[in-house]
Formats: C-alpha cells, sequence, structure tokens
C-alpha cells in the first residue's frame, strides 16, 4: 500500500490529500475524489424515518426524518429538552425508537445492541478510566474484544498520533488538561474505526478559548478520519462553526435542516430565525404584486420593495425579518439617502469591540436594533443617545414569513 501523504491547508479549513490514511481506509474511498479533496458522499451512513420516541405520555420525539450523510459533519442544535440527546441515543442503540425505522448503512438497526452497531460516543464528561493511563485507557476496548497485543498496539498508536497525545501515553487523566481529556476521549472512541461518532455536548465544560481551539481541532480531525461525525450542542456560533449541516430542533421536531449559511439567512420560520441569532421582526402588509416577482409592502408604516419566493396575496399580512447587521443606520440626510426609509431616534448603544449595537425607536413606536462596524475612514462618526436617524437595508437581504412566522 501506498505510504499515506496528507497536505493540510488549515487557513481555508480543507485539507487534501493522497490516499491519507491507511488506518482506515474504508472510510476513505467514497469521499476522496480524484484530486484528493475529501468530499461528502450522497448516500446516507443513517437514515431515520418516521421516528418517534415517548416517555410514557412524553413525546420526546416526533415523527423525524432526517438523513445523514456518510463522512458529514452533523449538527443537532436546539434549546435544553427539544430532542437532540435522545436522537444520539436512538443511533447508538441506549433507546430504542417508539415508532418508525433507524438504519445505518441502508439496514434496519432496531434489534442490532449498542456494541454491534459500529458507532461511538464521546460523552459531556469524556468518562475516561481514572486509574488508567492515557495509553490504557485508548486500549482498554481492544482488550477486551481480545485483539492481539501487536495489533492493539499499532491502532492505539495510530490514534494517539492523530490526537496529538503521543508524547502524554503514560499520563494518568487527573494530569490532563480539559482539552487534552477530550482527545483522550475521541482517540477512545475512533480507535474502533467506528462508522458514526456521536459527540454529545463535549465542549460544555470547558472554557470560551478553549473551545474554540477544539472546534477547529475537531473540525480538521473529522476531515482527516472521513468518519460521519453526529455533534449535539445548545450553541449557535459552535454548530455554525463545525458544521456541514445543521439541524435546528425545538420541542422534539425538527424545525430545519441547512448549511450553517441557509440557517442563518433563510429561516424557515421565526423560531430559527430567532434561536440562532438577533432578529428584528417587522409586521408587514402586500400592497402590489411585480412582474419581476418583487412586491411591494406596507412595513411598519412605509412601502418597501421586497422579495420572496413565496407566492403572496394582496393584502396579505407578512413578517419581514432583517438582522441588526443587515440594517444600515444614517445619522443625517446628507447621507444622500434615496427613500424607502425608515425614521426615528436612538435610544441607547452597545459597545461591542469591532461592532455597536444600535437600539432604536422608529416614529411609529417600533423598536430595532441595528449592529454597525466602526468606520475607519470616518471615526468622527459616533451614535448618541437621542440622535435622529433614517434607516434602511439592501433590497432582498430580508426574509420574508407568514403571518404567523412560518
Ligand atoms: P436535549 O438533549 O435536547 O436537552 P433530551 O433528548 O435529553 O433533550 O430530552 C428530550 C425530552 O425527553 C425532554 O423533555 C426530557 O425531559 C425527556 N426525557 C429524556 N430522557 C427521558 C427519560 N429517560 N425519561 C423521561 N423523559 C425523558
Amino acid at each position: 500500500m501506498q505510504k499515506p501523504v496528507l497536505h493540510e491547508n488549515i487557513s481555508d479549513g480543507l485539507i487534501s490529500g493522497e490516499n491519507i490514511f491507511s488506518g482506515f481506509p474504508h472510510f476513505l474511498s467514497n469521499i476522496i475524489d480524484q484530486k484528493g479533496w475529501i468530499t461528502v458522499e450522497n448516500a446516507p451512513i443513517i437514515e431515520l424515518r418516521g421516528v418517534a420516541k415517548f416517555y410514557g405520555n412524553t413525546a420526546a420525539l416526533h415523527n423525524i426524518n432526517l438523513e445523514i450523510a456518510n463522512g458529514e459533519f452533523l449538527t443537532l442544535l436546539g434549546p435544553s429538552g427539544c430532542g437532540k440527546t435522545t436522537i444520539l441515543r436512538l443511533i447508538s442503540g441506549l433507546e430504542k425508537p417508539s415508532q418508525g425505522e433507524l438504519l445505518l448503512n441502508g439496514t434496519n438497526i432496531a434489534d442490532t445492541p449498542p456494541e454491534k452497531r459500529q458507532v461511538n460516543t464521546v460523552f459531556q464528561n469524556y468518562s475516561l478510566f481514572p486509574h488508567m493511563s492515557v495509553w490504557d485507557n485508548i486500549a482498554f476496548g481492544l482488550k477486551m474484544k481480545r485483539l492481539p497485543p501487536d495489533e492493539i498496539d499499532r491502532r492505539v498508536r495510530e490514534v494517539l498520533r492523530r490526537v496529538h497525545m503521543e508524547p502524554l501515553a503514560r499520563r494518568m487523566p487527573s494530569q490532563l488538561s480539559g482539552g487534552q481529556q477530550q482527545r483522550v476521549a475521541i482517540a477512545r472512541a475512533i480507535v474502533n474505526n467506528p462508522l458514526v461518532l456521536l459527540l454529545d455536548e463535549p465542549f460544555s465544560a470547558l472554557d470560551l478559548k478553549l473551545r474554540k481551539q477544539l472546534q477547529i481541532e475537531i473540525k480538521l480531525l473529522q476531515r482527516q478520519l472521513g468518519i460521519t461525525f453526529v455533534f449535539v450542542t445548545h450553541d449557535q456560533e459552535e454548530a455554525f462553526a463545525m458544521s456541514d449541516r445543521v439541524v435546528v430542533m425545538n420541542e422534539g421536531a425538527i424545525m430545519q435542516v441547512g448549511t450553517s449559511q441557509e440557517i442563518y439567512e433563510e429561516p424557515e420560520n421565526l423560531f430559527v430565525a430567532s434561536f440562532v441569532g438577533d432578529i428584528n421582526v417587522l409586521e408587514a402588509t402586500v400592497r402590489a404584486l411585480r412582474e419581476d416577482g418583487t412586491f411591494l409592502a406596507d412595513v411598519e408604516g412605509v412601502e418597501f420593495p421586497l422579495r420572496t419566493q413565496r407566492k403572496l396575496k394582496i393584502g396579505e399580512n407578512v413578517k419581514v425579518l432583517l438582522r441588526p447587521e443587515d440594517l444600515t443606520v444614517y445619522l443625517s440626510k446628507e447621507d444622500a439617502l434615496n427613500p424607502p426609509f425608515f425614521t426615528g431616534k436612538i435610544e441607547h448603544t452597545v459597545y461591542k469591540g469591532a461592532t455597536v449595537d444600535i437600539f432604536l425607536t422608529l416614529d411609529n413606536g417600533k423598536v430595532l436594533q441595528a449592529a454597525e462596524y466602526f468606520n475607519e475612514d470616518d471615526e468622527d462618526i459616533t451614535y448618541r443617545e437621542g440622535d435622529r436617524v433614517s434607516v434602511s437595508w439592501i433590497e432582498g437581504w430580508e426574509v420574508v414569513l407568514d403571518e404567523e412566522g412560518g
């Protein structure tokens, strides 16, 4: 077999390579294209079809339909209690669905016990054995399977190298930092050559700086390994930073599945829009439909041209969603702002370092939040409480939802 070659280009987050891993060849044949770029294959490795889970009378999940592609980094994102962990427990086999089917690699695994599923989990608290060294923690499962010592040795060495923990192999867990323990927990899971790795809020015990560092590390590791990662978090920034696709959940149901950008820029409902960031929700009424697909609407008392793919009727009430950073706040009319625009006054501002948050009240009483970057060419621009302002946005940046926010 040809010696593996790995070219990492960390700056743009891509990794290319030829025959990258000798250790995990079965994951790679279908995810590396001819140029050596890792791609996510379309065939789902996991499928949930109409899955529901009840605990007594409580529905933890209802009618979940989800396909997870082989080699993808998928994140389940949602508030506490929305059913994220329940999905992981169903995939790992710790729970059985009350209804529906669960397929792993095309096979219904309803009756497959957890240890036969080629699925491993990294838990929040890592659950390392405190009395065993890093090496023994990683080797434990392989010893249980009674693999030959030289194979155990080779596989433990290989995963230690992957997680950059070779020099610390003899340390005990108590002699490791939180981040290092995290890496051991991942090493212990991937040494089993799983098809899927499940990660349940693995960073929740760590401080922000380390979290951010590990987010990048784990994403790179996932790319290198080519194993499907299903990651659980309630932190939208973490989900966006790491995932190929994000599944936003609420109350046991999937609200939206998409790339980070789709979820942020094209939320399908009000729950998703407000869960993944600050959002202004404006009330509007459709006034005229135009041939080019745009329409005119009365938005908080001012007529604006808007865009949407939705089929609308004249007179229909809609909600218009705008992120704070989509709004531009003009301090004076001399800025040659063409109508339409709102007018209002600044209530207060919050300094954020790179940006300033501006809270303002429109003349009709509606409160809006805007975020402006500091203008390095004009440091004199300051937003003060009580300033009269005009507010607008670039046509097409708005998201239009129905009256109920769906
Ligand atoms: P999340 O991971 O998003 O915080 P969970 O999947 O843990 O949510 O829980 C989903 C819902 O199911 C919650 O209402 C929770 O209280 C309930 N639940 C989870 N596990 C059990 C259990 N073993 N018995 C009863 N209810 C449970």
